[in-house]
């Protein structure tokens, strides 16, 4: 960081002011979280000036041989943590392995059911103003009204109406357990592939907190930088008979050379995730999600769903009278940084939205618990519920913003790092 001082001194800033804000409020999106030092360290080593198309063994640049090794032990670690035939470490973002995933899957124009995107779908799930909306004939499923579940029985009449090539589960802000067999039974009656964009909670089946897609799916496409705690990537998991399919999808046809230093942090990160206190981290996640929704509850924010199995919470603002937006700034004015979300058959726009998402990664991993979460409920609410354009209101998100000042400098993200 010295040398980054000495030779850009506005990027250095920016740097420590980032860090700053990151361990000076609550961070409560549910896809961040405080990656370690030692993925940080691989983050920021040589390996990025290293040029490796390819695949270890069978690379286009020579020098390889240090970079090979880091793909292998990152490829054995996924393989071995997710019990999975095979893996691919070179997605640039979960994005991208979708898209990837897609590639090695369908033709443009064959029809792919998945979530619709105001129940909880990502934008790769056949979103208009993405490549899989563009490029495939998207149906999309949505959850029940009664219990915001998914509801299966419109996945399997969607699946037999439309013969879908492709099954797509998985969720941006679905806080339920998905029943994967379920899933499994529908592709197999159509004849489709079923994918399972595991992004959200690929971290969580790593520390063994929510049953595993892996038996069930075709390919798990998923992210390195969520619950998993790994760098911002993509990862991709599957069948030895689609291996070949899957890593040509990667690269030649989507990508060009993989990030070296990001592929030797998700190996990092992959070895953190097999050690015992990864799972008391993921188990924490949920009891701790659990925890804030019901504290959520209690102040008269209703979660969806009624609460939650992961590590994240979709809350329905309407009773309180704020909208997703209003509360996202609000929020952040009292130094909590979460997210408005649309919930489902949501009346507004989604950039109002009626909801917000809350999740514990980070505040998990910088060491709280049920207490804390309870405490961050009452925070949480008094800011959605503050008008700051009112005086009383303005007092309530200076109040807010001390007190979670109080509270993160009890339990301090990167202790001790200048960066
Ligand atoms: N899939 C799901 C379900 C996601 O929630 C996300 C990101 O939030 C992605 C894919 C895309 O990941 P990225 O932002 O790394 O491209």
């Amino acid at each position: 960081f010295s040398a980054l001082r000495r030779e850009d001194p506005e990027i250095a800033e920016v740097v420590l002011g980032e860090l700053e804000r990151q361990r000076g409020g609550l961070q409560l999106i549910a896809s961040e979280n405080f990656t370690s030092p030692a993925v940080l360290a691989a983050l920021g080593s040589t390996l990025t000036n290293k040029y490796a198309e390819g695949y270890p063994g069978r690379r286009y640049y020579g020098g390889c041989a240090e970079v090979d090794r880091a793909e292998e032990l990152g490829i054995e670690r996924a393989r071995e943590l997710f019990g999975a035939d095979h893996a691919n470490l070179q997605p640039h973002s979960g994005a991208s392995a979708n898209m990837a995933a897609y590639a090695a899957l369908v033709q443009p124009g064959d029809t792919v059911l998945a979530m619709d995107l105001p129940h909880g779908g990502h934008l790769t799930h056949g979103s208009k103003v993405n490549f899989s909306g563009k490029w495939f004939h998207t149906i999309g499923y949505r959850v029940r009204s009664d219990t915001e579940l998914i509801d299966y029985d419109e996945v399997r009449d969607l699946a037999r109406a439309h013969r879908p090539a492709l099954i797509i589960c998985g969720a941006t802000a679905y806080p339920r357990l998905i029943d994967f067999k379920a899933f499994r039974d529908v592709a197999d009656e159509v004849g489709a592939y079923l994918m399972v964009d595991a992004a959200h909670f690929i971290g969580l089946v790593a520390g063994r907190a929510v049953p595993s897609p892996v038996p069930y799916a075709d390919v798990v496409s998923c992210t390195t930088h969520k619950v998993l705690r790994g760098p911002r990537g993509g990862m991709i998991l599957c069948r030895e008979d689609l291996a070949a399919r899957i890593d040509k999808a990667v690269f030649p046809f989507t990508q060009g050379g993989p990030l070296m230093h990001a592929v030797a942090a998700k190996a990092v990160a992959l070895r953190e995730a097999s050690l015992p206190g990864f799972r008391t981290y993921a188990q924490q996640v949920v009891r701790n999600c659990q925890a804030l929704a019901a504290g959520l509850a209690a102040e008269g924010m209703r979660p969806v769903s009624g609460g939650t199995d992961t590590h994240l919470a979709l809350i329905d603002l309407r009773d309180a009278g704020v909208s997703g937006r209003d509360a996202e700034a609000r929020c952040d004015r009292a130094r909590i940084t979460l997210n408005k979300n649309a919930i489902p058959f949501d009346p507004e726009k989604p950039t109002t939205a009626s909801g917000m998402r809350v999740g514990t990664p980070s505040v998990t991993t910088q060491g709280m618990r049920e207490g804390e979460m309870r405490q961050i409920a009452g925070l949480v609410a008094a800011a959605v519920r503050a008008d700051p354009g009112t005086i009383a209101g303005a007092g309530v998100l200076r109040d807010v913003a001390a007190e979670v000042g109080e509270l993160v400098r009890r339990f301090p993200a990167y202790p001790g790092a200048e960066v």
